[in-house]
């Protein structure tokens, strides 16, 4: 490890923990699809007459619903009147896109709603669904040193959100299609949080906040627009994780969001 590099991990807050963190962020990426998929493939299988006659048949009735047959129970979602309470139940109940089925439960966001630092990730992972907040799982542990790393710190000043409220099965990157489906009431709490400046973290937050198609290295270092709020992207968390050298990128891209803020 040269000693540039040490000093970025250092700031990150991830000296002498980061082998053993990056071992557990691979053995979580890693894991087979959750248990209540397995569950509920198991029932159809079993209670479907027509999968006993081919393995075929068993693999096509047990996957779960596809995005192209998923037929969304409620409509589009309108979140346009809603308060930050209202949202809350409408996520919770929320059935506009196929994540609905294997959710254990929305994570709407956390943090302070008085907030100037909004930072937005991809969806909710298996420990996100487990306990109903974004980010408390190993990529959450990264964000939070990387929040500390300019000094902010979780519920202080920041708030939190996805650009997806329900986890993807298998923690797959959520598709166009769910992303669009959510994205209200992304659009509802960033009109409630008016916040100073938006940071995405990952190109499936950039793509839903940006509408359009964002490479994460290209668009680094610019400062976008967001209906008159400055927005920055930069690599997800989840990503550092794997990809050592470009932390110090991240580190970069910290230091012009905290400059831009000034
Ligand atoms: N990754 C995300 O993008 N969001 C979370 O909440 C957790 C992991
Ligand atoms: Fe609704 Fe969003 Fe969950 Fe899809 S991901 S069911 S749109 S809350």
């Amino acid at each position: 490890m040269n000693p540039q590099r040490d000093r970025i991990l250092h700031e990150l807050g991830l000296g002498p923990q980061w082998r053993l963190r990056e071992q557990a962020a691979i053995d979580d990426v890693a894991e087979p699809i959750g248990a209540a998929e397995a569950a509920s493939s198991s029932i159809s299988a079993e209670s479907s007459p027509a999968a006993a006659s081919s393995t075929q048949a068993i693999r096509r009735v047990s996957s779960p619903a596809s995005v192209s047959e998923f037929v969304p129970v409620t409509g589009s979602v309108n979140a346009a009147a809603l308060d930050w309470e209202g949202l809350a139940n409408a996520v919770a109940e929320c059935r506009a896109c196929s994540l609905c089925q294997t959710r254990k439960q929305a994570v709407l966001g956390i943090g302070d709603t008085q907030a100037n630092w909004l930072f937005v990730g991809e969806g909710p992972g298996a420990e996100e669904d487990e306990r109903g907040e974004p980010f408390v799982g190993q990529a959450g542990k990264l964000l939070d040193a990387m929040l500390a790393a300019i000094d902010l710190r979780r519920g202080e000043n920041v708030y939190i959100a996805n650009a997806v409220k329900c986890r993807p099965p298998n923690n797959r990157t959520p598709e166009p299609e769910e992303t669009a489906a959510c994205w209200p009431y992304l659009e509802r709490q960033i009109e409630l949080l008016q916040p100073k400046l938006i940071v995405a973290l990952g190109r499936p937050a950039a793509q839903s906040l940006l509408q359009r198609e964002v490479k994460i290295g290209a668009a680094r270092g610019e400062l976008f627009d967001y209906k008159g709020i400055p927005l920055i992207v930069t690599y997800h968390p989840a990503y550092l994780l794997r990809n050592l050298q470009d932390k110090a990128k991240a580190w970069e891209d910290l230091c012009f969001a905290r400059k831009t803020m000034g």
